[in-house]
């Protein structure tokens, strides 16, 4: 006779390549039942959108069809369901299961058209999205799906979004008109209030929001209203700045949105006559890497029209566009799913004291990681050199706040005023292991 056991042990192959672990560990099975020969259960992933989903089903049919017994087999893919806290963010967002901001620390590095871009791969990929734009300072969803003071409906007190091929779309823009700029003013940051808690958006499985560029007021409270799940940062290597880049992590964090990685983009171009990839301003993911643990999710070249959304195909066959909704997937997957064992740091006298998820303990010196500190005013941005004179500092240096940043650094703030220094956990390690830095 089959047994539920024997249903799940033949599974237990089965791993999630981005959580390294098996289905059956992880708790995506749900609603076993085995009547006789007859096997059925919903294998619940963490995202709708799970890249590996299909093969999933393939490997649990062909697993369980092998038990001896087994005579028919059904499986029913589902997603976990978006928690989102009670009392946090806006109803007409109850049904959104995923929302991600597209943020970027200065105008004109192309956000907007990544936001676009991205919410129109999604679609594609057969998921409902929607796309909200709240870039005050310069609403782009008209121009970029060319709709032109489009007339919005109201339904039951909210507004409806104007649909286009099913992508659902709202943008200030819309309701601001051409009207200049200067005499938005006050009017704006109601405008942003009103299409956000008013626009019905029923269904989704994502909601990107183009924000504002910057990280002032108007962000940070947009940031909070709309609960976000993650955030990504558009750069382009000319105007990246790491300060900048160090000021939006840290509006994100402040509230307890991961910053999932950083799209780079315009950072090189193909030319007409050969296929190699010009970097003409160079390349900074490794800087970001190294001061912030962030990875750059994808790299746009420069590309002609593509800030022409206007058709459903606008942007298909684009690999960097694939990739980037692909590792959007995947991370929004995993950090609902992972309930990460993280480094615990403390301050401990005249010791930083850190506690690694295999139990063992550091003290690291309060001079020596004082002294660590990569951020712009401690080290040149540009060349690397230090800023910092380490004979500079007091021997009665000690922390006064250390906060996560994520899941990947520490932020810590320190008696001599100084609280801009992130460190990330392999930065805790080499002052652990005494590199020097
Ligand atoms: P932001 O939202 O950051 O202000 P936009 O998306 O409005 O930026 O883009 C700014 C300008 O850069 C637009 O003219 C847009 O067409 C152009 N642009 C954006 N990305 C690219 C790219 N990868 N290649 C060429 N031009 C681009």
């Amino acid at each position: 006779m089959v047994k539920d056991q024997h249903v799940l042990d033949a599974m237990r192959h089965i791993i999630d390549p981005d959580l390294g672990k098996d289905i059956v560990s992880l708790g995506f099975i749900k609603d076993l039942k085995v009547r006789g020969g007859d096997v059925s259960f919903t294998v619940e992933l963490t995202t709708p959108a799970c890249p590996v989903k299909e093969q999933f089903k393939t490997d649990c049919e062909r697993a369980v069809r092998a038990v001896p017994g087994v005579s028919s087999v059904s499986v029913t893919m589902s997603a976990m369901q978006a928690k989102k806290q009670p009392g946090l963010g806006i109803n007409t967002l109850h049904k959104v299961h995923t929302v991600l901001a597209v943020s970027s620390c200065k105008g004109g590095v192309g956000k907007s058209t990544i936001a676009a871009q991205l919410a129109r791969q999604m679609q594609r990929e057969g998921l409902r999205v929607g796309l909200l734009d709240t870039d005050i300072y310069g609403p782009s969803v008209p121009t970029l799906f060319n709709l032109r003071q489009p007339q919005l409906m109201m339904r039951n007190n909210l507004l409806m979004p104007i649909v286009v091929d099913g992508l659902k779309l709202m943008s200030v823009g819309f309701v601001l008109g051409d009207s200049p700029a200067v005499m938005r003013g006050p009017m704006v940051s109601g405008y942003v209030q009103q299409i956000l808690h008013q626009t019905d958006w029923g269904d989704l499985d994502y909601l990107v929001i183009d924000m504002p560029p910057g990280t002032g007021d108007i962000q940070l409270t947009l940031v909070q209203q709309a609960a976000l799940d993650g955030a990504i940062i558009v750069t382009t290597p000319h105007s990246l700045s790491l300060v900048d880049v160090a000021r939006g992590i840290l509006m994100f964090e402040r509230v307890n949105v991961p910053v999932l990685g950083i799209v780079e983009n315009m950072s090189y171009f193909v030319c007409d006559n050969c296929s190699k990839k010009h970097y003409l301003f160079g390349q900074s993911a490794q800087a970001l890497k190294d001061r912030f643990g962030l990875e750059t999710l994808a790299e746009f070249p420069m590309i002609d029209n593509l800030s022409d959304l206007s058709s459903k195909d606008a942007g298909a066959g684009l690999e960097p566009l694939r990739q980037l909704a692909d590792r959007l997937h995947r991370a929004v997957g995993k950090r609902r799913a992972q309930k990460e064992t993280l480094p615990v740091v403390t301050a401990a006298g005249t010791h930083i004291r850190v506690q690694w998820p295999d139990g063992s303990v550091a003290l690291l010196n309060n001079r020596d990681v004082r002294g660590a500190c990569q951020c712009a005013s401690c080290v040149e941005e540009f060349s690397g050199k230090q800023i910092l004179d380490p004979a500079s500092i007091s021997a009665s240096i000690q922390p006064t706040a250390i906060g996560n940043l994520g899941n990947y650094a520490v932020s810590i703030a320190w008696n001599d005023g100084h609280s801009s220094g992130i460190f990330t956990w392999d930065r805790l390690k080499e002052i652990e292991k005494g590199v020097r830095l």
